[in-house]
């Protein structure tokens, strides 16, 4: 299965926030989307970095209730992997296991065209499972 298949069924939008915005606009952002990252883009679109409840939590610890003034891009990944809408599940789940992130931006002639989560993709592997699951047992008792 593919990442195209995937944001057929869950849509393409994504939330975004600029990065000169401040890190208690992005929690805002997060709790009222009931999200864990926001892609960070330029107002035309361009991509600029990742910003996820970790980095939030880790500006947190370093600066106390301070941190809620930082700016987005102090605190963003600002090297993103991404993948394509070409690319299948599988290497989502390993681009997600290798890197220790839960979210992965999907680029389309380098514009932002979905986000696939771990949610996402748990979801799709345990359809997948399920499936062959039912496949052998009507196997074996009409046998
Ligand atoms: P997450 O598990 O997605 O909440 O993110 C954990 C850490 O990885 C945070 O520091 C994020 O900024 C970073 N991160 C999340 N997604 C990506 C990604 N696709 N590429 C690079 N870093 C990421």
């Amino acid at each position: 299965m593919t990442v195209a298949r995937i944001l057929a069924e869950k849509g393409r939008s994504v939330v975004t926030v600029e990065p000169q915005r401040n890190l208690a606009e992005a929690i805002h952002l997060l709790a009222e989307k009931r999200i864990g990252a926001v892609v960070v883009c330029e107002t035309g679109g361009t991509l600029r970095g990742i910003l996820s409840e970790r980095d939030i939590m880790r500006a947190l610890a370093e600066k106390g209730a301070a941190a809620l003034d930082a700016l987005v891009h102090e605190h963003m990944t600002a090297s993103v992997t991404t993948c394509t809408r070409e690319t299948g599940v599988e290497e989502v789940m390993q681009l997600m296991t290798q890197g220790r992130f839960r979210h992965v931006p999907v680029l389309e002639d380098g514009h932002l065209a979905g986000l696939i989560s771990i949610g996402d993709v748990v979801k799709r592997r345990i359809e997948a499972v399920e499936a062959e699951h039912r496949a052998m047992r009507d196997y074996i008792t009409m046998a």
